[in-house]
C-alpha cells in the first residue's frame, strides 16, 4: 500500500469516528418520522472499524411504522 493510500484511509477513519461520536452524543428526546410522524425508536447498533480494537455502540433512529421489522442488532464493518 502506498503512503498516500494509507493517509487517505486514516482520514476516512477519522471522519467516520467524528460521525459516530456525533451520532452517539446527539440524543434528542423525541424524534418524529419525517414520513408518517410516528415517534422514532432507537436501534442499538455496533460499529467496528478495521484496525481499531474498540467499536462504537450507537443508537440509530428508526420508524416502527415505516420499518416495522428492523434487525435487532447489526454489525457494520468499515
Ligand atoms: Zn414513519
Amino acid at each position: 500500500m502506498r503512503n498516500s493510500d494509507i493517509e487517505r484511509n486514516s482520514e476516512l477513519v477519522e471522519s467516520l469516528k467524528q460521525f459516530f461520536n456525533a451520532q452517539s452524543t446527539a440524543a434528542p428526546r423525541t424524534s418524529l418520522c419525517a414520513k408518517c410522524g410516528s415517534i422514532l425508536r432507537y436501534l442499538p447498533t455496533q460499529f467496528w472499524l478495521e484496525g481499531d480494537e474498540k467499536g462504537w455502540n450507537i443508537r440509530l433512529p428508526y420508524c416502527p411504522d415505516c420499518h416495522p421489522l428492523p434487525v435487532t442488532k447489526e454489525t457494520f464493518v468499515a
